[in-house]
């Protein structure tokens, strides 16, 4: 099928033709049949680099030309950035006729308890699951105008802890707009006309890909293909590496995922000694000028890691790396300096980075519960998937390594061979539930019981699943929501104030319960930071550290010497209990760090944890605070003493990474705790102290570059002795 012949504005065909665009993929051809193009719902079950993007983009086109808006939901934060990008290439093609202007397209991933009215003007809006849900906890008015919905990775309804919240997001969406149409885009998963029948969608259900997918197993000095066999030459001991030796020989690039953060290093170290040896002398100094940009951008020992990997050709990727040297491996792994990524599977489930070779190293994965367990054919699949680059490899082959014949022909029956599983919804737990109830009744989705089953009857969960059982859960949510004051009626069911804001800040009910409670018992004369960081590490939206072996005994001994700082009286050391307390104190401990301006490398050495995992932390623990505020302001006449100052200014400190005496310095844009520490130390405490001061003084300190910066920043011209105060902050705040 042409591009030409579809029912589209002229401008964009005339964008997809000058981007080389003219056939359509066979499914993208199948979706046009089943009625993409007249608004019809549709699921297309594809895999990877198949086209699935660029048949949303039809849709919401279309939609636009005729006046429509279109919402596009993604899993992760970083996939928003991504598809954004994509999007805004639009911009200059007039989809809504002449004269209209182009396309607009605004991305909202940030602050929870916000409307983003503003992005009502945009024509495509894209937003993570969890931003959705937000948008309409706090009824932004422009969700109700959306035409299209697209659902990326819908497959995603099956994980625990991301699923319900996605499942509950998409009926009250089709409940606030029945008319609107929904693209669902998922991986290939046994059941996916059981999504497409919940979404009353058409089904495109295929396994065609641009580029050829080869898979095969490792065994021996032998890659194993259905029919056909490859020798690989034994330059080391480690077969992996000989693999990926094999493959750049060929002009190709390698992925290799690992179970563990730990393996992902070690295996990028181990290929680098051997990578090293072939790399020519042009992709050596590329890989140079990477390693400046890495060092340059690290603040830890992990970045001189990756330096020393990346001097090499190779990588590793993993969670706990900082934002920019994630951005660094992947746009020099897509400009091929970077030879070989080694990752562990998050990667496979975020980015868009195929390579020729997907090497999958492990195929086990650590499970708190039952130790190293196979993983799921889906997940296998989307890593398998990430081989072949469309328009650039003939092919692409992905290959897992087995020890054993045995081992092999399991590993051709249990994954290359298998249908990947069903999909199950996760929304029947009391966990997931809480949350959902009281926003749905906050929405007015819902103001009785049978309100309720009712809206429960159009979840993905009760077109699984009898709908009997789910009542008693429910029945207990609606009792711990009453219990702690954010529902009032029986027979109507009407929110609190509490109940309201509980829902609009997004976080669990059982962390609001936590919190409130916290704030009525705590005591003005034993209130430390520790007494509110223990506070939100304590609630369920927390992410909390693991315990090591070696924390032990550290911990215990902090737990008894400052137990008066805790809001409870820590369990008894033998209670199961206690095990959680210390994982939560030891959680507390690192946001604490961090506010006390230790610096990334020794909070990463001291926690064993990343960079990018601190970042995390820190994040979880602002909007924590911040709802400790709001809830603190709305409480304010049940708590013994006021606190709010002490939450509000923590809130900052947490923001910042910075102690209360820098937060004048750092609300200042481009001035970091770093710098503005070194400033305030050599007695330039204030906004008005910089501004009498002169820029050689401050070149001295934090650079020329910086210095010029930070004046053009506050308004005074560089080298002149400036006036006034107050310009240039960040927004509000500063008193
Ligand atoms: P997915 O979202 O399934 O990973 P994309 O829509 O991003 O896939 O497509 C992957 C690549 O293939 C992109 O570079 C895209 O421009 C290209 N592509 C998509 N559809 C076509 C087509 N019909 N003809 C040629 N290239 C296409």
């Amino acid at each position: 099928m042409k591009i030409e012949s579809l029912e589209l504005p002229e401008a964009v065909i005339r964008f997809y033709l000058d981007s080389g665009i003219e056939e359509l993929y066979p499914p993208q051809a199948e979706a046009i049949e089943k009625g993409l193009l007249e608004g019809k719902n549709l699921l297309a079950a594809i895999p990877t680099a198949s086209g699935k993007t660029l048949l949303a983009e039809l849709a919401m086109l279309k939609s636009i030309s005729n006046r429509g808006k279109a919402l596009y939901i993604v899993p992760l934060r970083a996939l928003a950035s991504e598809k954004f990008d994509r999007f805004r290439t639009f911009s200059s093609v007039s989809v809504k006729g002449e004269g209209n202007g182009g396309l607009r397209v605004g991305i909202s991933t940030g602050d929870f308890e916000s409307r983003d009215e503003r992005l009502g003007s945009n024509d495509i809006i894209v937003a993570t699951s969890e931003k959705t849900d937000s948008l309409l906890r706090n009824e932004t008015s422009w969700m109700q105008e959306i035409t299209t919905i697209v659902v990326d990775e819908v497959h995603l309804l099956d994980s625990a802890n991301r699923g319900p919240t996605l499942e509950v997001t998409l009926t009250k969406l089709m409940k606030l707009n029945p008319g609107c149409q929904i693209i669902a885009l998922s991986a290939t998963v046994g059941n996916a006309y059981e999504i497409a029948d919940w979404l009353k969608a058409k089904l495109v259900l295929s396994e065609w890909r641009p580029t050829r997918l080869q898979e095969g197993v490792y065994l021996n000095g032998n890659i194993n293909f259905h029919g056909s066999q490859k020798r690989i030459v034994s330059r080391t001991k480690d077969e992996a590496v000989n693999v990926v030796l094999d493959t750049l020989e060929e002009g190709g690039q390698c992925l290799v995922f690992e179970s563990s953060r730990k393996n992902s290093v070690s295996f990028a170290k181990r290929a680098g000694t051997k990578v090293a040896e072939i790399l020519d002398k042009p992709t050596r100094k590329a890989l140079d000028e990477l390693v400046e940009e890495i060092i340059e951008n690290g603040e830890t020992e992990a970045a001189n890691e990756l330096a020393k990997c990346v001097r090499n050709g190779t990588a590793f990727h993993h969670a706990g790396l900082n934002s920019a040297h994630r951005r660094i491996v992947e746009d020099g792994f897509r400009t091929n300096k970077i030879k070989v990524i080694s990752s562990t599977p998050t990667l496979a489930a975020g980015l868009n980075l195929p390579a020729r070779r997907v090497i999958i190293r492990s195929y086990r994965r650590y499970d708190p519960n039952y130790g190293m367990q196979p993983i799921p054919v889906l997940d296998y699949k989307q890593m398998a998937g990430r081989a072949g680059r469309p328009h650039l490899d003939p092919y692409g082959e992905s290959i897992l390594i087995a020890k054993s014949y045995n081992e092999m022909t399991g590993l051709f029956d249990n994954y290359i061979d298998a249908d990947a599983e069903d999909i199950w919804s996760k929304l029947g737990s009391e966990n997931a539930l809480r949350t959902h109830i009281l926003s749905t009744i906050v929405n007015g989705f819902a103001t009785t019981r049978e309100g309720l089953l009712e809206f429960i009857e159009a979840t993905f969960f009760a077109h699984q699943n009898d709908t009997w059982g789910i009542m008693d859960v429910v029945d207990e949510c609606l009792d711990f929501l009453r219990n702690h004051g954010m529902l009032e009626g029986e027979d109507t069911l009407l929110p609190t104030v509490l109940g309201r804001l509980v829902s609009t800040l997004y976080i669990d009910p059982l962390s609001g319960a936590y919190i409130v409670e916290g704030l009525k018992k705590a005591k003005a004369e034993y209130i430390t930071d520790m007494t509110l960081l223990h506070l939100i590490c304590k609630t369920p939206d927390m992410r909390q550290l693991y315990m090591r072996a070696s924390d032990y005994e550290v911990i215990n001994d902090i737990i008894m010497a400052r137990s008066e700082e805790f809001v409870e009286v820590p369990p008894r050391s033998k209670e199961v209990d206690y095990e959680w307390f210390m994982a939560e104190v030891k959680t507390a401990l690192l946001v604490e760090d961090w506010i006390k301006e230790k610096s990334l490398d020794q909070i990463t050495k001291k926690f064993g944890v990343g960079e990018g995992d601190v970042h995390a932390f820190s994040d979880i623990a602002e909007w924590l605070m911040h709802s400790t505020s709001r809830l603190a302001g709305l409480i304010s006449p049940e708590m013994s003493t006021d606190i709010s100052s002490h939450v509000a200014l923590l809130e900052k400190r947490i923001h910042y990474g910075a102690s209360s005496d820098l937060i004048e310095l750092v609300s200042i844009r481009g001035i970091g705790r770093v710098r503005a520490r070194k400033l305030y130390d050599s007695g330039l405490k204030t906004v008005q102290a910089i501004k009498s001061s002169d820029i050689d003084t401050v070149s001295e300190l934090i650079g020329p570059k910086t210095a010029r910066k930070l004046f053009e920043e506050l308004g005074i011209a560089s080298g002149l002795r400036p006036s006034g105060s107050g310009e240039g902050l960040k927004s509000g705040t500063m008193s």
